[in-house]
């Protein structure tokens, strides 16, 4: 596996090229921001009643309608929603430079050839392997997201120093690049938020959480016990690995953790994780993925109403308004990214 750093990626090929970054989420603030923070122009494109135009303005961008901001740039990046792309490339595609780059910071579209990109496009990808806004967060910090680049099609032949490039200016190259195929960025991303970080964490928190409230000890208890105390585990996870969070526990904790740990997630689970990366890796999730967005995204809204009336998303919130470290200087704040 080849790993590279700042030093290993030169910032005046991006810093050469006008990037048109295409939505301005959770992944597009933060590019469009930490590039033109290292020097690159960047052009914002959004659809024109979109309702990020005023997020975008507030921070002083050159914005435009996508087909627009797209006609004069260099590199193009897809930094709307997946299950987007297919339709915004079709309409942009007309307007796309000859030459120029098309990125993305997920391969699922090209993966699961969603849409098929002229053949003179440089077809890359630069995925942090973080959420958007620690992408910013971490960057005005100097640190870095550790961010996966990949090539699909290397048109102009010089495709890789470009996604290199692009990867150092968004602050990937402070911890590491690392360079890896479309597949299988796809493959373990969806299988990594799928059954450990995202759906595998929210769903063994309300596991314990419901225990502890059908058992009869209150929500509070329950809530900090289930969701607030796993950060404070996970930043030790994160600082020095299992030893280190171990070292910080007491012997009772550790001698429960790894005599009760495989009980939780045991056999079963581990035969679950390998029926969810099959339908992965043999594109049944992402066909399902595509009703789900011709659907207009029933089952999501559905589910995320579920999860707003859930006692631990309730109790969190009260809780969380008196610790007011917490909401002074917030990673999300829906009103600015
Ligand atoms: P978001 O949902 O945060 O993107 C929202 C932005 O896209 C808004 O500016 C929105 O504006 C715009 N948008 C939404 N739909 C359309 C549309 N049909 N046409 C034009 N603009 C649209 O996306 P993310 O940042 O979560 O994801 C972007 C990409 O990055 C995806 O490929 C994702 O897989 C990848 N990625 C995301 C990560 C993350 O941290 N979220 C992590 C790594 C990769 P409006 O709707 O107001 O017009
Ligand atoms: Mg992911």
């Amino acid at each position: 596996m080849k790993v590279y750093y700042d030093a290993d990626a030169d910032l005046s090929i991006i810093r050469a090229k006008k990037t048109a970054v295409l939505g301005f989420g959770s992944q597009g603030h933060a590019h469009a921001r930490n590039l033109r923070d290292s020097g690159v122009e960047v052009v914002v494109g959004l659809r024109p009643d979109s309702s990020s135009i005023s997020k975008v303005e507030a921070v002083g961008f050159q914005h435009a309608a996508p087909e627009e901001a797209v006609a004069d740039a260099d590199v193009v990046m897809l930094l709307v929603p997946d299950e987007a792309h297919a339709d915004l490339y079709r309409r942009i595609e007309p307007h796309i430079r000859q030459g120029a780059a098309l990125a993305c910071a997920h391969g699922f579209n090209i993966h699961f050839k969603l849409f098929k990109p002229r053949a003179d496009l440089d077809v890359i990808m630069i995925a942090p392997k973080g959420p958007g806004h620690l992408v910013r967060s971490t960057y005005t910090q100097n640190q870095g997201v550790p961010t996966l680049i990949a090539v699909a099609q290397d048109a102009s032949g010089s495709a890789q120093p470009l996604a290199l490039s692009y990867a150092s200016a968004i602050g990937g190259g402070r911890a590491a690049i690392i360079e890896t195929t479309f597949r299988e960025e796809t493959e373990t991303d969806l299988f990594g938020e799928q059954a450990v970080l995202c759906g595998g964490t929210t769903a063994l928190i309300k596991a314990g959480f419901d225990t502890l409230v059908e058992a009869g000890y209150s929500p509070e208890m329950a809530y900090f016990e289930c969701l607030h105390e796993l950060k404070l585990i996970v930043d030790l996870l994160y600082e020095g690995g299992v030893a280190n969070m171990h070292y910080s526990i007491s012997n009772t904790a550790e001698y429960g953790s790894v005599t009760r740990g495989e009980r939780v997630i045991d056999g079963r689970v581990r035969e679950e994780m390998k029926r969810i990366l099959e339908e992965i890796r043999n594109g049944s999730f992402a066909k399902e993925y595509v009703e789900e967005g011709r659907s207009g995204m029933k089952t999501l809204m559905t589910e995320r109403e579920a999860w707003k009336r859930h006692p631990v998303e309730q109790v969190g919130e009260k809780l969380r308004s008196m610790m007011n470290w917490i909401s002074s200087k917030p990673l999300v704040d829906k009103s600015r990214n």
